[in-house]
């Protein structure tokens, strides 16, 4: 553990980021996890396992490296961090990985189901829609593996039985597709009640990316 840069801050962002899942409603208890990469040093910071999220501080998050090593802290990483390391080590534009059990998504989940593309904030941030990987056991390698296929380059899937898995460049854009993810999900069980939802055409979701990629927010 020598000459190791551990940084206060993504420690910090680790702590803030899990009380914003609990805080949304993405999920409960001590379920769930999220990880962030630090892009000057390569290193992972992760949920401990097990732990409350009110309950963590600083000082339990784990440091991990990108051949799944634990090189920092006193607790035992999250049983994802197979999971969250395959995804870093797959996906060079992603930074944070977001782990979640909500409620709307979950119903897709557990039936099999994809979340299409209803919403212009969904099309936008996460892609044309969300699939259920392929099923695995919670914690193994096997899931990690079945997740990193079925996310490709979509910012987020299903696990079957489970939840959900959303990613981003950082946190906060991470937290956000996680949101936007259970908020689509959460509209179209709904519509389906009183309708039939409208899935945006494929030629509209190729304007709108593009237009959230090069000209939305300030400063583009
Ligand atoms: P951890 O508490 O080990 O992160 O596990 C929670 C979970 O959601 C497993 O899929
Ligand atoms: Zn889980």
């Amino acid at each position: 553990m020598t000459n190791v840069k551990v940084k206060e801050e993504f420690r910090q962002m680790i702590v803030d980021g899990g009380n914003t899942m609990v805080s949304q409603g993405m999920t409960v208890g001590t379920w769930g996890n999220l990880s962030i990469r630090d892009t000057e040093t390569g290193l992972i910071y992760i949920k401990p396992s097990g732990m409350p999220y009110h309950e963590i501080t600083q000082n339990d998050v784990v440091v991990m490296n990108s051949s799944f090593e634990v090189i920092w802290g006193h607790r035992k990483p999250s049983i994802e961090f197979n999971l969250h390391i395959s995804i870093m080590n797959a996906r060079k534009d992603v930074h944070t990985v977001i782990h979640t059990h909500p409620i709307y998504s979950s119903a897709f989940a557990v039936t099999g189901l994809e979340i299409p593309g209803i919403s212009e904030d969904f099309v936008q941030i996460v892609g044309d829609k969300v699939i259920n990987c392929a099923y695995s056991l919670p914690g193994t390698p096997e899931l990690a593996r079945n997740v990193v296929e079925g996310l490709g380059d979509r910012n987020a899937v299903l696990i079957p039985n489970h939840g959900t898995v959303c990613v981003g460049a950082d946190m906060e854009s991470a937290l956000k597709i996680s949101h936007v993810v259970e908020k689509s999900a959460h509209i179209y069980i709904l519509a389906k009640i009183i309708g039939t939802p409208q899935v945006i055409s494929d030629e509209d979701m190729d304007a709108m990316q593009f237009f959230a990629r090069n000209y939305y927010g300030q400063g583009k």
